[in-house]
C-alpha cells in the first residue's frame, strides 16, 4: 500500500468550524495536489467510496461519524503565469487573496476574510459584497473515475453559490484564475476594511459555518414575495435570509446546542454541545416559519454531510 498520511477514530468535529461530528473511521490527509491524486487513485482501484472536505467551514458532519475513508484536502502551490494565476484546491483561500494582494492583483480582494480552502471556494461558488469566485476561475482542473481533465468556466455552471461541483462528483485539484494589475494600495484598504467588518459578525473562536440559508435573488422571488417584504432590504439583488428570518422571529431561537445568534438571522452557533440532529431541527423550524409567512422555502447554503 502507498505510504499515506492516515488518521483513525479522529472526531470530525475537530476538522469543522461549527464543531459538530462524530469519528471518522480514517481520514486521509491530502497535503499537496500530487498526494490528493495518489489518494483518489489508490480509493478508485479499490472501488472503495470516499467523502472529501477541506477546512470545513461549510459542511456539517453526521453525529454517527462516518465508516468509509474521507479525504482531508490541505497544502499546495500558488503560481503566477503571465496573466494567470494557478492555485491548487488545498490552498486556503486567505492565502490566495494575500497572494493577490501582494503581487498588486486585483479581483480576490473582496473574499478578504472568507475562510476555507480554494476547492471549497469553487465548490460553494463563495464570495462576498455581490462577488463570487467563479467570476475569477478561467478553468478547473478536476479529477474523475481516474481521470484528470480541465473544465472550462462555462461548464463550471456558476451561479449564486452553486456551481457543477455540487452536482458531480468532480474532485477540484486546481483551478486557474484571471489577474489583472492594479493599485496596491486602494486593494489593500479595501481588504482591511472588510476585514474588519467581518470581525464584527464572526468573533474569533465562534463555532459557526457562516451564513447558514442562501439570500433570495430577486430574480427567483414570486411578486407574492415581492409584495410582503420592504424593497429597501433588497441588497445586491437579493432578498437577505437575515432578514426574512429576522421577521419570524429567529434571533436567540434555541435547539439543544445550537442556537440562532441574537444579533444575526442567519447565523447558527453551537455553544459547544450541538449535534447534526439539533442544527437539523432548528433549519426545519425556522424553514416553516419562513414557509408559512412569505410562500418560500429556505434553502441551505451549508453542506449536510
Ligand atoms: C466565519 C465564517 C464566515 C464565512 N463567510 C463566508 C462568506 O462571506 N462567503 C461565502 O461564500 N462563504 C462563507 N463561509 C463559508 C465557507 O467559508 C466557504 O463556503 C468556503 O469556501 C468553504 O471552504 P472549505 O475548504 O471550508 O470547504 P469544506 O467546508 O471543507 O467543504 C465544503 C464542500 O466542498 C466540498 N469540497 C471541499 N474541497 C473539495 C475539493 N477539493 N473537491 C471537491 N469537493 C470539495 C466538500 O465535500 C463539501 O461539500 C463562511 C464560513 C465561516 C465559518
Amino acid at each position: 500500500m502507498p505510504l499515506f498520511k492516515i488518521s483513525r477514530n479522529q472526531f470530525l468535529a475537530v476538522y469543522s468550524t461549527f464543531s459538530i461530528g462524530g469519528k471518522a473511521k480514517s481520514i486521509y490527509h491530502a497535503e499537496n495536489r500530487q498526494e490528493l491524486i495518489g489518494i483518489l487513485d489508490f480509493l478508485h482501484k479499490k472501488r472503495s467510496r470516499f467523502g472529501i472536505f477541506a477546512c470545513g467551514s461549510n459542511i456539517v458532519f453526521p453525529d454517527k461519524g462516518v465508516t468509509y475513508p474521507m479525504i482531508q484536502v490541505t497544502g499546495g502551490k500558488i503560481r503566477v503565469h503571465k496573466s494567470k494565476v494557478l492555485a491548487d484546491a488545498g490552498v486556503r483561500l486567505s492565502d490566495l487573496v494575500d497572494f493577490y494582494l501582494n503581487k498588486n492583483l486585483a479581483g480576490l480582494e473582496k473574499f478578504s476574510g472568507i475562510p476555507g480552502s480554494v476547492g471549497g471556494a469553487v465548490v460553494g461558488n463563495a464570495g462576498a459584497y455581490g462577488e463570487s469566485i467563479g467570476d475569477y476561475i478561467i478553468k478547473v482542473e478536476v479529477w474523475q473515475n481516474g481521470q484528470v481533465k480541465f473544465l472550462e468556466r462555462q461548464m463550471c455552471k456558476f451561479s449564486y453559490r452553486h456551481s457543477i461541483f455540487k452536482e458531480k462528483p468532480f474532485i477540484v485539484l486546481r483551478v486557474e484564475l484571471k489577474a489583472v494589475s492594479a493599485e496596491g494600495m486602494k486593494l489593500k484598504k479595501i481588504s482591511a476594511e472588510i476585514i474588519r467588518l467581518r470581525e464584527l459578525k464572526y468573533k474569533s473562536g465562534l463555532k459557526c459555518p457562516g451564513s447558514f440559508f442562501k439570500n433570495i435573488p430577486i430574480a427567483d422571488a414570486s411578486d407574492s414575495l415581492l409584495s410582503k417584504i420592504n424593497q429597501n432590504v433588497i441588497k445586491g439583488g437579493k432578498i437577505p435570509a437575515g432578514y426574512l428570518l429576522e421577521s419570524v422571529g429567529a434571533k436567540g431561537v434555541r435547539v439543544g446546542g445550537i442556537k440562532v445568534a441574537d444579533y444575526h438571522g442567519n447565523l447558527f452557533i453551537n455553544d459547544g454541545q450541538g449535534t447534526f440532529a439539533d442544527v437539523k431541527k432548528l433549519a426545519k423550524i425556522l424553514k416553516e416559519r419562513v414557509k408559512r409567512k412569505y410562500g418560500i422555502t429556505l434553502e441551505e447554503e451549508i453542506r449536510y454531510f
